[in-house]
């Protein structure tokens, strides 16, 4: 903990403040996130464990960046210390584009939209133990100083497989939920492309596709899957795209694949224009 200096409080996450910091050794400055695990029962600390030891696995130009964990066994807390993403987040960039009434131009939906492709990419295809992001929303993807994404906040990932009982009672309003989740709780890759379908269509409308009071009529919405068109400033191909990711069937969904050759495809087309 010496090594490194509080520069500020920048947030609250669920389970401690997370804080701005400088490392001494030679300037740089990251963040670390508190976690206070002395509420936990042996279960849920393991859990915890597996979620550290999945981010510091991860290494991928889009994905928040792991340095280092800390442990204060005296407070009960582990600090994991990470790259910090001065551009906010995506939530960020939906509230201040609704207050000025302003919609993201598509070239920059595409941009970011891809970066989260090629960081969902890096989790869904590990030869070694898939990883499923599982809580894809605004707020989970960070942006750096030249708005490239970095995917972060694993706090509910887990390897093909593994449940927990914790995890579940974290999870706020579900919004992003795909409809076989409110089924059938069943998760697997296509469920993190229907919440991906959910985001592209929020950056694009700066609404969520689905949206109600409460999760009671939210699963009602989610599950009669009718989603209102984008605005008609974007192209068919973003719509189809969304369409695309929004199918009810999750095997009818595009894979992480599929999506990174369509890009392949439309960015060949826009280059030619
Ligand atoms: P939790 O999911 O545990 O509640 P978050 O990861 O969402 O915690 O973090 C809480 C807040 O801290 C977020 O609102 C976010 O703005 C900020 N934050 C988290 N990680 C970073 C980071 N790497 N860089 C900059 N800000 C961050
Ligand atoms: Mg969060």
């Amino acid at each position: 903990m010496e090594n490194y200096e509080i520069i500020q409080t920048i947030g609250e996450g669920s389970f401690g403040q997370v804080s701005k910091i400088r490392r001494k050794a030679d300037g740089k400055l990251l963040v670390w996130k508190e976690i206070k695990y002395g509420a936990m029962n042996e279960r849920e600390k393991q859990q915890l464990v597996a979620e550290v030891n999945i981010l510091r696995e991860l290494r991928h130009p889009n994905i928040v960046r792991y340095y280092d964990r800390l442990i204060d066994k005296v407070n009960s807390r582990i600090y994991i210390v990470m790259e910090f993403c001065e551009g906010g987040d995506m939530s960020g960039v939906i509230k201040k584009c609704k207050r000025d009434r302003d919609f993201l131009p598509e070239e920059i939906i595409w941009k970011i939209f891809m970066q989260i492709v090629l960081a969902l990419h890096e989790c869904h295809k590990r030869k070694d133990g898939k990883i499923l992001h599982r809580d894809l929303k605004p707020a989970n993807i960070f942006l750096d100083s030249s708005m490239n994404v970095k995917l972060g906040d694993f706090g509910l990932s887990r390897m093909m497989g593994q449940e927990s009982e914790f995890a579940k009672t974290h999870v706020g309003t579900p919004y992003y939920m795909s409809p076989e989740q409110i089924t059938d709780s069943h998760y697997n890759e296509k469920s993190d492309i229907w919440s991906l379908g959910c985001l592209l269509y929020e950056f694009a409308s700066l609404s969520r596709p689905f949206e109600a009071p409460n999760a009671g009529a939210l699963a009602v919405k989610i599950k009669s899957g009718k989603v209102e068109k984008l605005p008609t400033r974007y192209s068919e191909e973003l719509q189809r795209v969304v369409n695309w990711m929004l199918n009810m069937d999750p095997n009818m969904r595009p894979s992480v694949e599929d999506l990174l050759n369509l890009s392949q495809v439309s960015l060949r087309i826009r280059e030619k224009k």
